[in-house]
Parts: structure tokens; sequence; C-alpha cells
């Protein structure tokens, strides 16, 4: 089994139901077992203006999924909440990316992990500091807690609130 941080969004439709059945189906795949779900954020939209606000989360688990199958499950799971692929950073139903695949470094075209750009994302290191704090980004060599402090001093810019 490997520990898998995997990263949830949505600015689509009702997103708070969305991300928790997104969660379900994870919970019921049997090769996944999850640790812990953060808190859920509501954020402001990074790279593309003017669409709605994103409900974010993040998810740890084992799985005894091999990285690339982890990667193929969540896509099954987007679809099946009626993603589309158009814009890419457009708005969309549901968006599942691993974060962390144990201390695996994989740069495939298809697939990137640690996830390259996760380290410079509010709403991506505030929830998952909530759940993995001493988790060590193995490129960066740094905590997420550590990463997240990095952050907040180098960025005000990004939106987020947590949700009850
Ligand atoms: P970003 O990757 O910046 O968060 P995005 O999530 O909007 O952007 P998508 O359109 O969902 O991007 O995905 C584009 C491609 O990224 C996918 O087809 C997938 O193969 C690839 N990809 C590479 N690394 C990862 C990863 N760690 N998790 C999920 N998808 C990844
Ligand atoms: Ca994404
Ligand atoms: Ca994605």
């Amino acid at each position: 089994m490997v520990r898998a941080a995997i990263g949830l969004g949505s600015n689509q439709g009702d997103s708070v139901r969305i991300c928790r059945e997104a969660c379900e189906s994870l919970r019921n795949d049997p090769a996944v077992h999850i640790l812990g779900i953060s808190s859920f954020y509501r954020t402001e939209p990074v790279g593309v203006a003017g669409q709605d606000w994103y409900v974010n989360a993040v998810l740890l688990c084992e799985t005894s999924l091999p990285a690339l199958e982890l990667l193929q499950l969540l896509m099954r799971v987007e679809q099946s909440f009626g993603r589309v692929r158009a814009e890419r950073w457009g708005p969309r139903t549901l968006d599942l990316d691993i974060l962390f695949y144990g201390d695996t470094v994989l740069r495939l075209p298809g697939l990137r992990v640690p996830h390259p750009r996760m380290h410079e994302r509010l709403f991506v290191m505030a929830p998952l500091c909530e759940i993995a704090p001493e988790w060590i980004h193995p490129e960066l060599g740094l905590s997420v807690r550590e990463l997240l402090e990095q952050l907040l001093r180098s960025d005000h810019q990004q939106q987020i609130c947590k949700l009850d």
C-alpha cells in the first residue's frame, strides 16, 4: 500500500455535494482506504478569471493501485460527475489531482507527481496541511507545513475561506 494525497476541486453545480460524493466514490473503491479528508474551502479561481469560486479539499488515502491506475480511477470518477474537458483551468464539475504518491517522483507526459504546481497554491496547501503537515515534498525537501508558511509569506493574493 502507498500513501497518496488527492486534491479535489469543483466550481460547477452543487460543488460541496459533488466533492462529498466524490470522496464517497473513492471510499467505495476496494483499492482505496481513506485515512482523512480535510475541511472544505471556498477559493478564488487561479489561472482563468471570470469564473465562479471553487470548492477545494484534500483527501489522504492508502492505495494498492500503481500511480497510473490511480490516475485512471480519478479520471473515471471525474467523468461520472459529468466532467467535460474544455478550456484548461476553466470551470469544471470535478477535478481530482494526484498531489503526492508516496515519495515517488514521476515526470511522465500524462502524470507528474508531486503535482508540479501544488506548492504555489494556497487552495491545495492549506487543506493538505490540515491532514499531512509533516509530509516532506520529495523534490523540494520541505514539509507541507514549511511550504505553506513559505507560500503565506510570499503571496497574499489568493483568497480562501474554510467552510463549516
Ligand atoms: P492543473 O494540473 O494545473 O491543476 P488541471 O487540473 O485543470 O490543471 P486537467 O485538465 O485536469 O488540468 O488535466 C490535464 C492533464 O494533466 C490530465 O490529462 C493528466 O493526464 C495530467 N496530469 C499530470 N499530472 C497529473 C497529476 N499529478 N494529477 C492529475 N492529472 C495529472
Ligand atoms: Ca487541478
Ligand atoms: Ca486535473
